[in-house]
Parts: C-alpha cells; structure tokens; sequence
C-alpha cells in the first residue's frame, strides 16, 4: 500500500493515524526463511512537522517462527518493536530511504525494513534449554542420550589436576 506524504505539505500539523493489518508469509533474513504466523499489525502516525519533514512514529508487531539457538526447534516469537523516523523532501535523500518510492511510503517495505532492524539476535526455546549432543545429535530436552561424556570443562580440569599433584 502506498501513502503520498506530499498530501501532507498542505498545512502544517497534518496528522493521520493508520491501522493495517500486512500479511506476509514469510521473510527472509541473513539467507534463512522465517515463517510469520501472524499477519503483521501496523501502527503509524504520519505528521507534518512544517518545512515539508514529515514524521513517521508507529510501532509493528506479529508472530515469527524462529529456530531455538541451541536445540533447532521451532519457537513461536512475539515481536514488538517501536519505531521513529523522519523524512526531509527539501532534501533529495528521500530517494535513497528503502521504503520511499518518490513521495510515497510504501508500507509493506516499511514494515519489512523494520522487521529485518527489529529480528532478534538469539532465540532460546526455554531458559534452560539443553541444546542437542555434539556427538549423536540428540535433543537434550528429551532426556540425556547415551554418549559416554568425556568432554571435561575445563576450569574442572585444572582441579582434577591439582589433586594428581597433592
Ligand atoms: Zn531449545
Ligand atoms: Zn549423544
């Protein structure tokens, strides 16, 4: 959906709150696909602040499937995040914003460009999620698989040898 922000050059003050609902099946992100279950509720407050600078204050918010970081199972993830922007029109950088296309605010690609900001770094299933066994590949969740574990940490392997010593 396109928005022609030069309707709002007319007076100073102009002002229109949007509410959309965008569906996206799917984005893509650093080359992997996320489903998103939710179709995405846009918030946004489009102003002209005067001198043809218009603000853009909204927030996003949906549902992504994200892979846990440590076992590989799907997480439903909550997403909400804010958003504040600016776009001058006396000056030409409004061509190089990604979601401008000329006067217009395309919002899909808004909304695109803040979920890629907004994608969270790591996503844990559970606070405690064991992950999954580095030799048979067993999600530790499941109950403990039957790899002989010999993998010492080694702060307690310092210990192990100081008691060889005394
Ligand atoms: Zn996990
Ligand atoms: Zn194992």
């Amino acid at each position: 959906m396109l928005i022609n922000l030069s309707d709002f050059f007319l007076y100073d003050g102009m002002k229109k709150e949007i509410h959309k609902s965008i569906l996206f099946d799917s984005i893509q992100f650093d080359g992997d696909l996320y489903e998103v279950v939710d179709p995405i509720k846009l918030k946004i407050t489009i102003l002209h602040r005067g001198n043809r600078e218009i603000n853009l204050n909204g927030s996003i918010e949906t549902t992504l499937v994200i892979p846990c970081h440590r076992c590989a199972e799907p997480v439903n993830y909550p997403l909400k995040a804010d958003f504040s922007k600016e776009v001058a029109f006396h000056s030409s950088e409004f061509k190089d914003i990604s979601y401008m296309d000329g006067y217009n605010l395309d919002l899909e690609k808004l909304v695109f460009n803040e979920l890629i900001i907004a994608f969270p770094m790591k996503v844990l299933c559970h606070e405690s999620c064991k992950g999954i066994c580095k030799h048979c590949g067993k999600n530790l969740n499941d109950g403990p698989c039957e790899c002989q574990n010999d993998d010492i940490d080694p702060r307690l392997a310092v210990l192990k040898d100081l008691f060889k010593e005394e």
